[in-house]
């Protein structure tokens, strides 16, 4: 065991009793796969703004803010006060209620976008019913998406390749209606839709790192070709800018899903655009019996959540925070001498370690492997994120995901730990 994990195992012993249990109950132990860790998972209790402790009563700094639906922090008073007063109200009315209108009206007002919406219980579900929508609406099959772009565990969005398809459960006759194309390829898009009649629609990850002449030239080829365009708001809505990523570049999509930000740190999602096309939601069209469609609590939350971003400079706080981070940990690497460095748009930071990147520009991703440049290896990653554990970071440490409530004093106390982690696995010989 290295010096790393004796020091993590030494600082949660109810965590390693816990996950004795959980080993036997969860595949993998854990309840999803981010929250894996080796030798065990962490369990958390309680969180207030940008902090949280654990049940061993450690304390962090947290940059995975709620996989990114935290934008306004942990335990916000005016989300806790919205929920609460809904929750004694009752938590499923099985009705329409006054809040969902509420709900609506603040995603019309910030998303342009959106005439019309649904609500839906997650990113995983907006996606779906973004596919299902563009499919009934223009009586095509397929979907184009781009390599590498996540967009929730649906069977069509997560096909990827169709020999490993299978694997992880996708029916053949799905994997044949996606056409998965080269990330930020324009070229390879045009191509497909000049030689084939059967498209649907594109969706576009709006947290990819991509330029401004790709995603505008995704709505001039789409348009020019009478496809759809999808924009999957899941993590950018909302963050990217107030209007998410299609505000930040300009580009109005047809459809968008939205989850995360939206539902104010409960579960929610919603798809929305333009009106003709969401009202093939219908008795004979698409169908959408969810029994969480639009809950109360997520409406309270959520509307709560809309309200604050419209009204306060909340997405702009985290974008400070970040580009304090960001300067942080790239004076850091070049004192430690390690190539690589802090990159990424808006309120997410991402590191490159090993492997050089133009941290000046917000567009650039870390050049190809065949450009040169060593990442450092993923036992390295491993014992730095447990390494970054044991100093108080609760974070990926190549992806740092910001709040509103992070302060500047947070920021440079997360640059010394992160300083330290590094310097900790130096000691063994990782970096
Ligand atoms: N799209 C994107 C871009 C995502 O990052 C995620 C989840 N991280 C999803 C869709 C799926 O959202 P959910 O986890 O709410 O199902």
């Amino acid at each position: 065991m290295s010096a790393i994990t004796d020091r993590f195992a030494k600082q949660h012993p109810k965590s390693r009793n816990v996950a004795a249990d959980g080993g036997s109950l969860f595949p993998e132990g854990v309840t999803h796969v981010s929250r894996k860790l080796t030798p065990f998972p962490v369990y958390m209790e309680r969180g207030q703004g940008p902090r949280k402790w654990d049940i061993d009563g450690n304390e962090y700094i947290d940059y995975r803010t709620g996989h990114g639906s935290m934008i306004l922090g942990q335990a916000h008073p005016e989300i806790v006060k919205a929920v609460q007063t809904q929750m004694a109200k009752g938590t499923h009315l099985s009705a329409s209620t006054e809040l969902e209108i509420q709900w609506a009206q603040a995603v019309k007002r910030l998303v342009p976008s959106v005439e019309k919406l649904r609500f839906v219980s997650s990113g995983t579900e907006a996606v779906m019913m973004a596919f299902k929508v563009a499919r009934s609406y223009s009586g095509k099959d397929k979907i184009v998406k781009f390599k590498g772009a996540f967009h929730g565990w649906s069977d069509s969005a997560y096909v990827t390749d169709p020999d490993t398809d299978q694997r992880y459960g996708i029916p053949r006759g799905t994997s044949e209606s996606m056409i998965v194309l080269p990330e930020r390829d324009i070229a390879a898009l045009e191509k497909v839709l000049s030689s084939r009649h059967d498209v649907a629609a594109v969706i576009f990850q709006g947290n990819e790192i991509a330029r401004p002449e790709f995603v505008r030239g995704l709505r001039d080829v789409t348009r020019r070709h009478k496809t759809i365009l999808i924009f999957d708001e899941v993590v950018s809505g909302f963050r990217w800018s107030r209007s998410g990523a299609q505000g930040h570049f300009g580009v109005d999509p047809d459809l968008s899903a939205f989850a995360k930000i939206l539902a104010g740190g409960l579960p929610g999602g919603a798809v929305g655009g333009k009106a003709d096309m969401l009202n093939r939601i219908s008795e004979d069209g698409v169908r959408h019996p969810g029994t969480f469609n639009a809950n109360p609590l997520s409406a309270a939350a959520g509307a709560t959540a809309l309200r604050m971003i419209a009204e306060q400079p909340i997405g702009e706080r985290a974008e400070a925070s970040a580009r304090r981070l960001r300067g942080g940990l790239n004076r850091l690497l070049q004192e430690m001498e390690i190539p690589g460095g802090a990159y990424g748009m808006s309120s997410i930071v991402m590191v490159s370690l090993g492997k050089d990147v133009d941290t000046r520009d917000q567009y650039a991703v870390p050049a190809g492997t065949e450009q040169g440049g060593r990442p450092i290896t993923s036992e390295a990653l491993d014992e730095l994120h447990l390494a970054l554990i044991n100093e108080g970071l609760w974070t990926h440490p190549a992806s740092f995901i910001l709040s509103s409530t992070h302060s500047d004093k947070d920021i440079d106390a997360t640059v010394e730990k992160y300083r330290a982690g590094l310097k900790e696995v130096r000691k063994v010989g990782l970096i």
